[in-house]
């Protein structure tokens, strides 16, 4: 195991998109004291989704020989570099920081009970009465070492992973689950805010639920390969978990122990919506100040203002998604929303890009709902508007709604997980199917909506031919019964 060190430039990370904003109450940020995982040599590194994340894959040179679990990088001055931003915070900004530590690492890895980097972070935390939340993600049971400290942040949840109950489920080692259930419980008598984030649900036996509910915890998160590992399955898919282990995707045990946990009357969040589930403790927070996120990134005010300055012009076209009076949250269930303002159609490709035209600013993935949007923005003449949403279940429930201006008319649409969408001054246009095989293209073309609206609205000159080789990354089997499922559980979390 190789171990460096380095100087961060900075070390809390604004969170616009992903995991950490999909659920009712979203994080602001994530920390990471180490770039790397010592535990990525036993069990969850067959299935870590870290291991595919951008801070891995761009991981500084020093690293770069080196495979998952085989190196980590410490952030010696993390906790300089944390006490300095909250000491430049206004309590107001501090009071909106809802804090994830940590995305890609364990903060209590066997190399933080030597280095402490973990322990002065909790030091400076422990300085502060007023953020708003700050969950502490691990496996691991040094955490017990902090207890002195946590105990006494008034926002610091510990969030302790316990994937199952089964030894045998430690292929390949890591700490054992019966420590797991003893620190839970520990922290809880320790008077640490605790939840048990049985992320991902592994086999178990018959008396999981009861051992989980015998720590005293009373909030847990469940959650499964297909749900939290960021692309529906696909990452867990080409894992060597997925080798080892035939019935990984199957959600069915994880949806039972749930509902198990439910009827116990504790709380209980499904994936990502459960990590980001925790209610807000200060009005700052609730209300979503763009302060808070603006003393990191100031550039991204405009983005988090709810309604355009002004009223709309009357004959304008307007797309509302979400209903207003709702508290404004990042669009759920959609990792991929945007709207393209289409100019024209290359054939050369499929999905977004055979629709030529720019982007509305401010729905690209980072979509918050409720919001309006005015469709004037570009200055380049476009012929028709495409709002399209990639679900996370499976592609059928994607949001596809072409429309074109039309004064006085409106469109109505709801996503799969029952957002309205409303669009004034728009006709909603048709989108024929195209037949498999139509002019030699492959299938990832000819059954992509954008690519068939493109055709149908500009036609085709039976002479471009696809530069893409056909698609074929995993486009895992969603059944009916699956996608019904997830969908109650979406709008009955
Ligand atoms: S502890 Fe977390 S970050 Fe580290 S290898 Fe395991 S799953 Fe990945």
């Amino acid at each position: 195991m190789l171990v460096t060190e380095r100087e961060a430039k900075s070390i809390l990370s604004a969170q616009t998109n992903g995991f950490l904003v999909q659920g009712p109450y979203p994080f602001t940020h994530a920390l990471s004291p180490f770039s790397g995982c010592q535990f990525g040599q036993t069990t969850c590194g067959l299935f870590c989704y870290a291991q595919y994340l951008p801070n891995w894959h761009y991981r500084s040179e020093a690293l770069k020989p080196h495979r998952w679990g085989h190196a980590v990088e410490v952030k010696a001055n993390a906790p300089a570099l944390l006490g300095d931003y909250l000491a430049k915070c206004t309590q107001s900004q501090r009071r909106q920081l809802r804090i994830f530590m940590a995305t890609a690492t364990d903060p209590y890895m066997p190399l933080e009970k030597e280095r402490q980097i973990t322990r002065g972070l909790v030091e400076v935390f422990a300085r502060y009465d007023d953020l708003d939340l700050l969950v502490i993600q691990t496996r691991s049971p040094l955490v017990a070492r902090d207890f002195d400290l946590l105990r006494h942040i008034p926002y610091a949840w510990l969030s302790l992973t316990i994937e199952s109950d089964d030894e045998a489920q430690n292929l390949r080692g890591g700490p054992a689950f019966t420590t797991r259930f003893a620190v839970a419980a520990a922290a809880i008598e320790a008077g640490v805010r605790t939840q048990i984030a049985v992320s991902p649900c592994l086999p178990h036996s018959d008396r999981f639920a009861p051992k989980l509910l015998a720590t005293g915890v009373q909030r847990f998160v469940v959650d499964t390969f297909t749900a939290g590992d960021g692309q529906g399955g696909g990452r867990t898919a080409r894992s060597p978990y997925a080798r080892l282990v035939e019935d990984w995707d199957d959600d069915a045990p994880a949806e039972a122990l749930a509902d198990v946990l439910r009827g116990a009357g504790v709380d209980v969040g499904w994936s990502a919506e459960g990590f980001g589930g925790i209610p807000y403790r200060t009005e700052e927070a609730k209300k979503g100040h763009p302060g808070g996120r603006a003393a990191a990134e100031q550039g991204d005010e405009m983005q988090l203002r709810l309604l355009p300055p002004e009223p709309p012009p009357a004959d304008a076209m307007v797309l509302t998604i979400g209903t207003p009076d709702e508290p404004r949250r990042p669009l759920p269930g959609f990792p991929y929303f945007w709207l393209k303002y289409v100019t024209g159609f290359d054939a050369r490709y499929h999905c977004a890009q055979a629709l030529l035209g720019p982007f509305h600013k401010g729905i690209w993935s980072t979509v918050k709902a409720p919001s309006v949007h005015v469709l004037t923005q570009p200055k380049e003449p476009w012929r028709y508007a495409y709002l399209c949403g990639v679900a996370e279940t499976r592609w059928a429930d994607n949001l596809h709604v072409p429309v074109e201006f039309a004064p006085g008319q409106e469109v109505e649409a709801v996503t799969y997980n029952g957002v309205r969408i409303h669009i004034t001054n728009a006709r909603r246009l048709d989108i024929p199917w195209l037949d498999d095989g139509w002019n030699g293209f492959p299938r990832s073309f000819t059954t992509c909506r954008n690519f068939q609206f493109a055709v149908a609205m500009f036609g085709y000159d039976g002479v471009t031919r696809p530069a893409q080789p056909e698609f074929t990354s995993a486009n895992r089997d969603r059944s009916l019964t699956t996608l019904q499922r997830r969908a109650r559980r979406r709008n009955n979390p």
